[in-house]
C-alpha cells in the first residue's frame, strides 16, 4: 500500500498510531549488472566490475555459449560482442571541442583525443580485435603473448615487442575469458612498467576468482565483460562458461 494512503488512514484514525511505515531492513539489492551469480558474500573486490546489461549482449552471449554454435558463427558473435562491449568501455574517453562545416552551417562537435592502444592477449584475445577495431580504427595494436602453464595455471610470457617508451595514453587489454586472472594481471604489470597508467580490461566472461585476483593486483583497472559466471572448475575453466574460447574461435 502506498505511504500516502497509510497516512490518510492514520489521520482518519482508521489504523492505530503505532503502525510503522518502515519496511523491514533487508540487505541492499544487488544491481542486475553484477551478474546473476553475485551474492552478498562474493561481491567484495568487484567495485570495478562492469557487466553489460544490454539485451543484445545477453542474446548474443547465449548463442555464443551454446555448444552447437559452429566456429564461423562463434567468431562472428565474438566480433559483435567485442564491438558492443567496447562501446560501453569507452564511455569515459576524453574528448576536445572540434568544429566542422556541414552543408548548412558550422557545427560545434567533439573529437576523441586520447591515444589508445589495444593489447590482445594471444591467442584468444585476437578474436576480440576485429570488433573493437571497427569502433576504434585509429588505434595502435600491441601484442603480448602469454600462455597458461597447464600444471601451475600461471602465465608464461613468450612474446613482447613493446618499444621502450609508452606510445599511448590508454590501453585496452583484450582477453575473452577472465579465469584465474593470471594472464590479465601479468599483462597489466607489463603495461604499467611500460608507462601506461590508464588501463581497461575487456572480455566476454569472468569468474569471480579472476575478478578478485585482478582487482587485488590492479584495483584501478575497470573490468568490462558480458557476464560474470559462477566459478572456476578444478582445471581453471569458467563454469558455465563457453569452453575453450581459442579452440572454439579457431576450430582447434
Ligand atoms: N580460458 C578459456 O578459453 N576458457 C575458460 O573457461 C577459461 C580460460
Amino acid at each position: 500500500m502506498k505511504k500516502s494512503i497509510l497516512l490518510w488512514l492514520r489521520w482518519k484514525h482508521l489504523i492505530p498510531e503505532n503502525i510503522s511505515f518502515d519496511t523491514p531492513t533487508a540487505a541492499p539489492p544487488i544491481p542486475l549488472s553484477y551478474g546473476a551469480f553475485v551474492t552478498q558474500e562474493n561481491r567484495a573486490g568487484m567495485d570495478n566490475l562492469f557487466v553489460s546489461s544490454h539485451p543484445l549482449v545477453k542474446h548474443k552471449l547465449t548463442l555464443l555459449r551454446d555448444v552447437g554454435t559452429d566456429h564461423r558463427t562463434f567468431r562472428e558473435l565474438v566480433r559483435e560482442l567485442a564491438l558492443l562491449l567496447c562501446y560501453e568501455a569507452t564511455q569515459d574517453i576524453k574528448i576536445s571541442p572540434k568544429t566542422v562545416t556541414t552543408p548548412m552551417a558550422e557545427a560545434h562537435g567533439s573529437k576523441a583525443d586520447e591515444k589508445i592502444g589495444l593489447v590482445p592477449i594471444m591467442r584468444a584475445g585476437m578474436g576480440l580485435l576485429e570488433g573493437v577495431m571497427e569502433l576504434l580504427p585509429d588505434v595502435q595494436v600491441w601484442h603480448i603473448g602469454l600462455y597458461r602453464d597447464e600444471k601451475t595455471l600461471r602465465p608464461v610470457q613468450y612474446y613482447n615487442k613493446l618499444p621502450t617508451e609508452a606510445t599511448v595514453q590508454v590501453c585496452i587489454v583484450l582477453d575473452p575469458m577472465l579465469a584465474t586472472g593470471g594472464s590479465a594481471t601479468a599483462t597489466i604489470d607489463i603495461l604499467k612498467q611500460w608507462g601506461v597508467m590508464r588501463i581497461k580490461y575487456l572480455g566476454l566472461l569472468a569468474a569471480p576468482e579472476g575478478v578478485a585476483a585482478l582487482h587485488k593486483a590492479h584495483p584501478d583497472v575497470p573490468v568490462h565483460v558480458a557476464e560474470l559466471d559462477s566459478h572456476l572448475n578444478e582445471i581453471g575453466y569458467i563454469i558455465p562458461g563457453l569452453g575453450d574460447a581459442g579452440d572454439r574461435m579457431f576450430g582447434t
